[in-house]
């Protein structure tokens, strides 16, 4: 156990004022991967609304007292509508609560951060963002695939997979495999067959490599290797499921080389 001291010269932490919304990125599970502001927030929260992917052991540091309310969107459970969100974030703000808004990963990455940042710009509701480290970087530096080496690539796509909501629209797969660029996407599990043959329309070939892995830095945390042309079959097999992150791209096999070395997450 090493005690965490902040040095004098550590910039002081902001206030929490009543009445304001501080919008914030719980990263990707693991209470260690919070930044030093995520943890500050949690200690001076009066109000705590959280989605279903942030770790109960990160909740667990919120202080006595805090009202803990669950807001998270699961794909395939009943999950609150982003207006009612919104609501609870700016009534509590209205009530002078110090509401903390955490979310899994970074708040604008695949996160709706930003309607809920707009609809409180829209209500007069002074609000700050805190990043945080976005599961799908983590989850690949994790699993000891870098998300750039000089010698693979100079771009990195960061996509969503799942199907479009609310009038959104999905990713146009092809033109995504046309940039000949490494594809980190969220949300992989419920289209995986559908973009894995786009992206091989596109021009990817069959024996692209390709990286699941799922629960990073969490207890059940599992890694696949596999190849676009398998990527359904080694999913299937190897029983992996949500939350997911499926890497795409000449970076997926460079693990390998790591392995003898790299020390797991725990
Ligand atoms: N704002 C979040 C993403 C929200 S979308 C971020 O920046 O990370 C939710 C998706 O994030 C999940 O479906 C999954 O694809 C991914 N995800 C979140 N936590 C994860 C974890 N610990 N391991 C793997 N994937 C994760």
């Amino acid at each position: 156990m090493t005690a965490l001291k902040l040095p004098d010269t550590f910039p002081p932490l902001p206030d929490f004022p009543a009445g304001e919304v501080w919008l914030a990125g719980a990263g990707p599970g693991d209470p260690r991967l919070l930044t030093v502001l995520a943890l500050h927030a949690l200690s001076a929260a009066d109000d705590i609304v959280h989605d279903a992917l942030v770790d109960k052991r990160v909740l667990a540091m919120a202080r006595a007292g805090t009202t803990l309310i669950p807001a998270g969107k699961r794909g395939g459970r009943p999950s609150p509508h982003q207006r009612d969100i919104n609501e609870v974030l700016i009534e509590r703000a209205r009530l002078g609560r110090r509401v903390l808004r955490l979310k899994g990963g970074d708040p604008f990455v695949f996160g709706r951060g930003w309607d809920e940042a707009a609809a409180l710009t829209a209500a007069g509701i002074r609000f700050r963002v805190i990043p945080g480290i976005t599961s799908g970087l983590a989850a690949a530096a994790l699993a000891g695939i870098p998300a750039t080496t000089r010698d693979t690539n100079h771009a990195i796509v960061l996509a969503a997979g799942h199907r479009a909501e609310e009038g959104g629209s999905t990713a146009d797969w092809e033109a995504l495999a046309r940039l000949g660029q490494p594809i980190v996407l969220y949300m992989p599990m419920s289209q995986l067959a559908e973009v894995a043959s786009s992206l091989q329309k596109g021009g990817l070939s069959g024996a692209t490599p390709a990286a699941l892995i799922q629960s990073a830095t969490l207890p059940g945390e599992k890694v696949v290797e596999t190849t676009l042309g398998s990527l359904v079959a080694d999913a299937t097999k190897s029983g992996i499921g949500s939350p997911a992150i499926l890497v795409i791209g000449a970076i997926a096999a460079l693990r390998k080389q790591l392995l003898l070395s790299l020390v797991g997450w725990k």
